[in-house]
């Protein structure tokens, strides 16, 4: 099994039972066609970006952290006022989307949830499962740039309208960020809050290692709560007798460190070679440790 041979089909499995029974009896969930339109033009997700999705790591068709994932996903639709979406019947559309697929060693598994079709008040959900990136040369090192986002730390507690540590449906500004890493000869973005603190990445989470202690950037600081960090404390405290914590830190306490990494569910953990014009040290070995258990494979 390869990630860089033809791809495999995608797999579409769409879900009109995402808040409870469909209104017309139908099945919760059912598999379409992903090659042909499905998508209404007129959902807000398509016209305002007004929706919150997760993705999830499938490795050797296992998914990875999936109740911590539509945890997250209950999380930001509460956020967003968009109703519960029914967890239960979300995690079968998630099982039924991986065993449709052709077996593969890495897949990407994207939960949609959006506000709907204009003036129907009913969200739209879909499971589509495809063939992972090949993220190899990401996971062997990267240069990132560390980028302004123009906010402060303290804008989670004074406007939380920006949605701090939701998943929107809004990645348009963070895929910017990336294209604006790309002209600065680096492939990944930091975001530095105005307050001189870094965040996250526009699609990870920051791992600092200092003195022996690993350590991430606080959810109060308005960034997404990470399930791939969550699982390295419990394994780093469980197996490594490591200390972790969350932590407010600069961009110096970054580059002074002794490793830095961004973690994400299907890119796993991408070790930061360079911030800017500094160099970082990397740890291949325990780099390699981190992706094992990323896969759910330690
Ligand atoms: N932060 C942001 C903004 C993200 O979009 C993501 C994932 O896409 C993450 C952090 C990492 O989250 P996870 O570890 O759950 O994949």
């Amino acid at each position: 099994m390869t990630t860089t041979s033809p791809s495999p089909a995608p797999v579409l499995v769409l879900v009109p039972g995402a808040t409870g029974a469909p209104a017309d009896g139908g099945a919760r969930f059912h598999l379409a066609d992903a090659t042909v339109p499905q998508l209404s033009v007129t959902d807000l997700v398509a016209t305002r970006g007004d929706g919150v999705f997760e993705t999830i790591g499938a490795f050797d068709g296992v998914p990875v952290n999936v109740g911590p994932h539509l945890a997250r996903l209950a999380r930001s639709a509460a956020q967003v006022e968009l109703p519960e979406p029914d967890l239960a019947t979300v995690a079968e559309a998630v099982d039924a989307a991986i065993a449709a697929h052709d077996p593969v060693a890495e897949l990407s598994v994207r939960v949609m949830y959006t506000r709907g079709i204009e003036g129907d008040g009913v969200p739209t959900c879909w499971i589509h499962a495809r063939i992972s990136d090949d993220w190899t040369p990401y996971r062997s090192g990267m240069k990132v740039a560390a980028l302004d986002r123009g906010l402060s730390t303290a804008s989670a507690g004074t406007s939380p309208w920006l949605l701090p540590g939701a998943k929107t449906l809004s990645y348009a500004v963070n895929m910017a960020a990336v294209r604006e890493a790309k002209r600065r000869g680096a492939v990944d973005v930091l975001f530095v809050a105005s307050d001189g603190y870094v965040l996250e990445g526009p699609t990870s989470t920051l791992l600092v290692r200092r003195d022996g202690k690993f350590l991430t950037t606080p959810v109060s600081a308005g960034v997404l709560p990470g399930t791939c960090v969550k699982k390295l404390f419990d394994w780093l405290g469980e197996h490594e007798g490591a200390a972790v914590s969350e932590q407010l830190m600069t961009v110096e306490d970054v580059t002074g460190s002794d490793g830095a990494w961004l973690l994400s569910s299907t890119r796993l953990a991408a070790p930061i070679t360079h911030l800017d014009e500094a160099a970082l040290p990397v740890d291949h070995e325990l780099t390699a440790r981190f992706q094992q258990v990323l896969k759910g494979q330690a």
